[in-house]
């Protein structure tokens, strides 16, 4: 009997996408969202260059440094790779970069989703096969995440409505456009679902949540919830990870309005983490009103006494900018005085610098880089000395931390661990060093550790139980 001899099929290789994410935690959920998307398009991801059919580097254009950055990474992916798509922020200045890139593919901005993609697409056009062409269909395909799974970013908003004198955010992402906040929350349940146990909420302007879309109610669960910041983070208290435990809801980039009083409670409820990250950026009212700074009022340290009496063991973490155009001698010494009474758990520090297009640069009285030096020296002297006075009350204390990395054990046979107090946000703050760890640790376990010893900005400890 004869047989129809059997046809080979050969499933084609998925074409490979290598990515570099520059920039802050918001380009680095773009950069996750494109990669989502090229998954789902049957694209496989390529983590060196040589590997890859096509090089996306995802710029931020936010500081000239920054800028800088972003062009020698672009420089890198095309002397490794050659084809090369740019997106992101300096997306906006696709004139520059093709005229120091000729070669570059293509040029998309920031949050032009669909244009990236479809750059992509020409570029490398997705392998057709019928198996390949059954991946985008499949309903449970996990959204590919940049962060490690145990936390994860949750975009509410985008663009920003204020116009503060050295940012050039609102020209790069236009005016505030606010997240359906039953989509946020959908979102939001997918992450703890899939293993998140703290979820960090970003945005250019936190507070001003659902302004554009006048608080917009959507149903969830049963109830209505407004599009404002005080709704979703109670919202966000509700969810459960799968093992019946609350995740860790931190909210950055919130501006002191009023109405950020009524999540404190919600902080010493436990619904919310014990955690602001406000950027005050200077305390001078003079500097503050030549930055246009939004919320910008004299009474923010009584509400932080306020704050810290509902909950006393809210961190507040905070940046500032020195050597602003105009700051005197008595500007800066009144924002370290003010440093004194604040007492803000966190300070990053930054010389101000020009970045094109920002009004700041024309303003007068330039600060010399010798002086911002001095002052950002001065600046990081007193906040330091802050933060370990507050680090060093933490000791003989046992706090939940959450574990990001677990060692291996050494000739003794100890484990020790990587983890985050509530007060500490992943990359930008401070770490707890546990030493004497189970061997059954894993990252993301939220763990009760005695606190033993303290330094300017970490903390050491042991396992309670
Ligand atoms: S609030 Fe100010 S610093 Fe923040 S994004 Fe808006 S304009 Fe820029």
């Amino acid at each position: 009997m004869d047989t129809a001899p059997t046809e080979t099929r050969t499933i084609p290789a998925a074409k490979k996408v290598g990515m570099v994410s520059l920039g802050c935690p918001k380009a680095l959920v773009d950069s996750e969202r494109i990669l989502t998307k090229l998954r789902a398009d049957g694209y496989a991801m390529s983590a060196d260059y040589s590997g890859a059919d096509v090089v996306l580097v995802n710029t931020c254009g936010f500081l000239d440094s920054a800028k800088e950055e972003s062009l020698a990474a672009i420089g890198e992916a095309i002397a490794e790779n050659g084809r090369v798509i740019v997106t992101g922020c300096m997306g906006n200045e696709a004139e520059q970069i093709r005229e120091r890139f000729p070669a570059v593919l293509a040029v998309t901005g920031a949050h032009q989703y669909e244009d990236v993609v479809e750059a992509v697409h020409e570029a490398a056009p997705p392998s057709q096969g019928p198996f390949v062409d059954l991946i985008p269909a499949r309903a449970d395909l996990a959204d590919v995440k940049l962060t490690p799974r145990h936390y994860g970013y949750l975009k509410i908003s985008e663009g920003c409505n204020h116009s503060c004198a050295f940012c050039i955010i609102p020209q790069l992402r236009g005016k505030l456009a606010s997240r359906r906040v039953d989509a946020v929350l959908r979102e939001a349940e997918k992450l703890v679902a899939a293993g998140t146990r703290e979820l960090l909420v970003i945005s250019q302007d936190t507070s001003a949540y659902g302004v554009d879309i006048k608080h917009e109610a959507r149903e969830w669960k049963g109830r209505e919830v407004r599009a404002h910041m005080t709704d979703l983070a109670q919202a966000l208290g509700q969810l459960k990870t799968p093992d019946g435990q609350r995740p860790w809801v931190r909210l950055h980039y919130v501006y002191p309005y009023p109405h950020v009083d009524a999540v404190i409670p919600l902080m010493a409820e436990g619904l919310v983490t014990p955690y602001l990250d406000i950027p005050f950026q200077h305390a001078a009212p003079s500097v503050l009103k030549a930055m246009k700074r939004p919320a910008n009022e004299a009474k923010v340290l009584e509400r932080l006494q306020r704050w810290r009496e509902i909950c006393p063991d809210i961190a507040v973490r905070s940046s500032f900018v020195v050597g602003f155009p105009g700051e005197t001698e008595a500007d800066f010494e009144y924002l370290l005085e003010w440093l004194d009474e604040a007492q803000l758990d966190r300070v990053g520090g930054f010389r101000f610098e020009t970045v094109e297009g920002a009004a700041a640069n024309d303003l007068p009285g330039q600060v010399p880089e010798e002086l911002k030096e001095e002052r950002y020296a001065r600046l990081m002297e007193k906040t330091e000395a802050i933060s370990a006075a507050k680090l060093a009350a933490k000791v003989g204390r046992t706090i939940p931390v959450i574990i990001d990395e677990v060692g291996e054990a050494d000739e003794d046979g100890d484990i020790g661990a990587t983890g985050r107090s509530e007060a500490d946000a992943p990359e930008i703050d401070g770490n707890v060093f546990l030493r004497d760890v189970s061997a059954e640790m894993r990252p993301g376990d939220i763990v009760n550790v005695l606190i033993e010893d303290a330094d300017a900005h970490d903390l050491f400890g042991v396992p309670a139980e």
